[in-house]
């Protein structure tokens, strides 16, 4: 790491105008979150990838098995949040022992809390786990992939089974463990004033968001030129779900790519997110600029770029206002 990185890990991301954003990692797995922490300053974990758990494996791991990953991670976060994102197998991510009959779209298919939803054997072991490590720290649930409200009923639903059997089974569990959702899909983005009535936290997950919103397949190369999460559609999108969290009272983060880009991590502390969750090495170059800058310079770029009509013209704008800051 360059040494003017590592002399910002104790250091906070704040303004030079005293506004706090909460930096916090991506991770695959428990064992990444001790480097993530120590390395990197991270401040918990805003997106514990838990599908890695289910993957290269001839089955489902159990209860057990789960509850000391997730237990080691919320330990390791030392009193901060560990946002664990609920299995999300599925488009790009296959998963051998579900059976996944082969679909046309696999992006909008049977993948992730839809699985989830409808293999009840699979989702209860791992809810069940996810409380009992709540125990430990602070854990929270975040379910990827919601469309509609009634989802999100259904996982609460199954939350007060889990805590049912837990107790029957003289397990402790924690009744503190928020519930969240991602905002990946339009409809959850144009929902959130409804979806904020009714979970704790939103995570924006824009490598999905952008996806859907633009329908440029994020893993094609021939139309990666229109993947743009400086698109004013993707923005709109954007600023509507931090919008209807801070009207809510809930909080909103990122866990998406966006915002790992410095520029980007400026515009969303504007528009009011508090956390930004990314893969841990990036955490010092986003942390470099967000101390550079002021709160009242970064709405004002804010506000200019949501006046403009071409993602070209924000980028340029973006990069001659703090490209020189970077
Ligand atoms: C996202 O979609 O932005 C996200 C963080 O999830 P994943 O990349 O795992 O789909
Ligand atoms: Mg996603």
């Amino acid at each position: 790491m360059k040494k003017r990185y590592a002399e910002l890990t104790s250091l906070p991301a704040e303004t030079t105008d005293g506004h706090k954003v909460m930096l916090v990692a991506n991770i695959s797995t428990h064992l990444d979150v001790e480097a993530a922490v120590t390395n990197f300053g991270a401040e918990g974990v805003g997106l514990f990838r838990s599908e890695f758990l289910f993957m290269g494996k001839s089955e489902a791991p159990d209860e057990e098995t789960q509850f000391q990953a997730y237990k080691d991670a919320v330990e390791k976060c030392d009193g901060n949040l560990c946002v664990i994102r609920t299995m999300d197998i599925g488009g790009d991510k296959p998963l051998p022992y579900l059976n996944i009959p082969k679909e046309e779209n696999p992006f909008l298919g049977w993948r992730a809390l839809r699985i989830c939803l409808s293999r009840r054997d699979i989702f209860m072991p791992q809810v069940k786990a996810i409380l009992r490590a709540g125990v430990y720290g602070k854990a929270a649930i975040m379910l990827p992939m919601v469309i509609r409200l009634s989802e999100i009923d259904k996982v609460k639903q199954i939350v007060a089974e889990a805590k049912v059997l837990l107790a029957q089974e003289n397990k402790p569990f924690s009744d503190s463990v928020q519930l969240g959702i991602m905002v990946e899909t339009p409809a959850a983005a144009v929902m959130t004033p409804i979806f904020a009535k009714h979970v704790d936290f939103f995570s924006i997950g824009t490598n999905d968001l952008i996806q859907y919103t633009l329908a440029v397949d994020r893993v094609n190369s021939n139309v990666s030129y229109l993947y743009d999460p400086f698109n004013p559609g993707v923005l709109a999108l954007i600023k509507r779900t931090i919008d209807s969290a801070n009207e809510n009272k809930i909080w909103a983060g990122m866990c998406g790519e966006m915002a790992s880009d410095p520029m980007a991590a400026v515009i969303l502390m504007a528009m009011g997110i508090t956390e930004l969750s990314m893969s841990a090495p990036s955490i010092p170059r986003v942390k470099e600029l967000i101390r550079k800058v002021s709160m009242a310079e970064a709405k004002e770029a804010m506000n200019k770029i949501m006046e403009m009509e071409h993602a070209s013209d924000i980028k340029e704008y973006l990069q001659e206002k703090f490209g020189s800051k970077k």
